[in-house]
């Protein structure tokens, strides 16, 4: 792990002290995070996938454990935790990726539609650190359930949008 002054330079100790807004940590592809990632590990090729699409930033693969066969999964090359370490362009290039992958499933494989998703943080189902969007052909009728939906009770809606709102 290095870090880069981005202002005011002061001395630093230790991996993750971050002085406001003054440093950024800035993770080189060796770093232990990387280096145990498993995904990581299938873009350097020491873990073998069926690599459906790559480019210089970007990796889709089979999903080991499909929900459909032809469930792919887009990731960035770069070792990004989640949707929040992503930057714009990133997340643009994965969204494009995801199209492509969506149309292959579509035309070759005649998924009449597909699932997009991305499980963010380990609350919502995350089991592999390393950020991924899952591209899930889907037929009309294939037994897999939508998430489940409640109505929302008197005021609950106005509350947490009051919260919520940007
Ligand atoms: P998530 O719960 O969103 O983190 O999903 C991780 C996904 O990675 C799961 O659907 C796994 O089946 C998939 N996965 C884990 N290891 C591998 C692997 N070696 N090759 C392909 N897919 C994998
Ligand atoms: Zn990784």
């Amino acid at each position: 792990m290095s870090l880069r002054a981005t202002g005011r330079s002061e001395a630093i100790s230790g991996l993750s002290r971050l002085t406001r807004d003054c440093f950024v940590a800035v993770a080189p592809r060796n770093d232990s995070t990387t280096m145990s990632c498993i995904f990581c590990k299938i873009i350097s090729g020491e873990i073998p996938s069926y690599r459906v699409y790559e480019d210089e930033t970007t990796l889709a693969f089979l999903d080991i454990n499909p929900t459909n066969p032809g469930h792919t999964l887009v990731v960035p090359k770069k070792h990004l935790a989640d949707i929040e370490e992503a930057d714009e362009e990133t997340l643009c290039q994965l969204t494009k990726i995801m199209k492509k992958v969506g149309l292959s499933l579509k035309n070759n494989l005649g998924a009449p539609g597909y699932n997009l998703g991305v499980n963010n943080g380990s609350a919502a189902g995350q089991l592999v650190p390393h950020l991924h969007f899952h591209v899930i052909p889907r037929a009309a009728v294939d037994g897999l359930k939508p998430w489940p939906g409640r109505q929302y009770s008197s005021g609950e809606a106005e509350a947490v949008l009051e919260k919520i709102k940007l």
